[in-house]
């Protein structure tokens, strides 16, 4: 039955390469239990399925209702010199030299994440783009403009908050990240947020949040309400919305995404209090 399942699979991304000009690796299939997909399924589904399906089998996790709690670091990573730091400036220092996924190797800088060492909110996207990997800064060139504005709407300034991707290195034409690359990369954006100890994060875009809440939901489901996630011994309230460039290219989000960030801004507000 396992072996069909794995047929399949790999008939229909023939088809899916064929039809789109995309290239996924079929070598590892049989570690993911992939149903078998149909002529409808997108292709971009099908690659975050895939990636939360790698991810689930490599941290301990428990999911309550809207509370998940996560083992932060995988203990094999334990004895890796990095995460002895306790700074956050003092991290960037030990990881940006790092080539431990393909993409060290095609970047042209490394984009660690800007803003207070201390903020009380992240904002956390998918990967580097073009413009941000040629300047090694997040959330610069168009989208990055209207991240700003967006923020700027409810009163947060970028340099009050700390704004970082999942991936610090650019994925090649800007395709999605790998299962892989996220499994190396993202034990460095779990040590970011333990020492920056955030009340509230903002994932923005599909990705970001699937990967941060370890779900498959499309982002329509996801957005318009707050996760509790424990990252070792810090708690945190995360939301999912819209990314800037999806606004950019499709206005109609603009809506949902104003009413996520106003109930973010009011959580942000109780907080505080
Ligand atoms: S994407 Fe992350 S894991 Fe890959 S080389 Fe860059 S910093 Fe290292």
């Amino acid at each position: 039955m396992k072996r069909k399942l794995i047929e399949d699979s790999i008939n229909y991304l023939k088809y899916v390469q064929k039809r789109k000009g995309l290239s996924i690796s079929t070598d590892s299939l049989s570690e993911y239990d992939l149903e078998v997909p149909d002529g409808n399924t997108d292709i971009e589904e099908l690659k975050v399925k895939i990636m939360i399906d790698n991810h689930a089998t490599e941290y301990k996790e428990k999911i309550v209702s809207d509370n998940i709690v996560r083992e932060a670091i995988p203990e094999k990573l334990l004895k890796e010199d990095w995460m002895d730091v306790r700074s956050i400036s003092g991290l960037e220092v030990k990881i940006n030299k790092c080539e431990k996924c393909s993409l060290g190797k095609t970047r042209k800088n490394f984009v660690y994440g800007t803003g207070n060492p201390n903020a009380d909110v992240m904002v956390i996207g998918e990967a580097p783009g073009a413009d941000e990997d040629e300047q090694g800064l997040p959330f610069v060139g168009r989208a990055g403009k209207l991240l700003t504005d967006i923020l700027k709407a409810i009163n947060f300034s970028r340099e009050e908050i700390f704004i970082c991707n999942i991936l610090k290195c650019r994925p090649p034409e800007n395709r999605n990240p790998n299962p892989e690359e996220i499994l190396k990369c993202e034990p460095y954006l779990i040590k970011q947020i333990e020492l920056i100890k955030p009340k509230l994060i903002l994932c923005v875009g599909t990705f970001a949040g699937q990967t941060m809440l370890r779900v498959k939901e499309p982002l329509g489901k996801m957005r318009g309400k707050f996760y509790n996630i424990k990252f070792g011994n810090t708690e945190v309230k995360v939301m999912v919305t819209y990314h800037p460039a999806a606004l950019l290219r499709n206005p109609n989000w603009k809506k949902p995404t104003w009413e996520d960030v106003q109930l973010f801004r009011s959580e942000y507000d109780k907080e505080k209090k």
